[in-house]
């Protein structure tokens, strides 16, 4: 991830203004990660730090356009990014004062935004604020177009682009492991009919 520690006292209290738009910020992280995410408008993230006495106040925006693969097709989603983000991020707790109040980890912040110095002061990194919320503003389930058909389950066509023809698997496919389940049972019931049957034969009662 890309990183500029900045020492917090440098911050004045009336806040700072950053700006960062080198796109190594981003492009690094989406490596690092393995996103499949192309930026195609510059990402750029505005923002105003103010340091508080628990934690940094950070404000601002973030603008800019990539490309997510669509969830139904994979093809090329567009998403333009507008945020806007008001956020807290608190100090990380002293490890030795953690240990005296046998705090679990699980409360420790995100060490890729502050640090502690071995001089007790902190540290802030504007790029991993940036990425926050980046990674916040980015949607779900991406989609190509609202009515993306997505891809064959049979064949693995675009449905988008063609109609390959291949017959719909029949009734909600989410059931199709259920149905199974009925037709084995019902097929159990039918071998031990038959064992019954060829035992007593005429017994006249069907199992079904
Ligand atoms: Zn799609
Ligand atoms: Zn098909």
């Amino acid at each position: 991830m890309g990183t500029n520690w900045l020492p917090l006292q440098s911050f004045p209290r009336e806040g700072r203004r950053l700006v960062l738009d080198d796109p190594r910020v981003w492009e690094d992280p989406i490596a690092e990660f393995g996103l499949a995410c192309r930026i195609v408008e510059p990402l750029r993230a505005q923002m105003q730090i103010f340091p508080q006495d628990r934690g940094v106040l950070f404000r601002g925006r973030l603008t800019g356009t990539i490309v997510l693969p669509c969830v139904l097709c994979t093809e090329d989603s567009l998403v333009v990014l507008d945020q806007r983000f008001d956020s807290f991020e608190p100090f990380p707790a002293d490890p030795a004062l953690r240990e005296e109040r046998d705090e679990s980890p699980a409360h420790e912040v995100d060490e890729a935004v502050i640090r502690i110095t071995p001089h007790g002061g902190y540290e802030l990194n504007p790029a991993g604020l940036a990425w926050e919320e980046f990674s916040l503003a980015l949607p779900v389930n991406p989609l190509c177009r609202e009515d993306c058909r997505g891809l064959c389950p049979l064949c693995g066509a675009n449905r988008n682009r063609e109609d390959c023809g291949c017959e719909r698997p029949e009734g909600d496919p989410r059931l199709a492991c259920l149905r199974d389940v009925v037709l084995a049972g019902k097929q159990k019931n039918q071998d031990a009919a038959r064992g019954r049957d060829a035992e007593e034969k005429d017994h006249g009662c069907a199992a079904e």
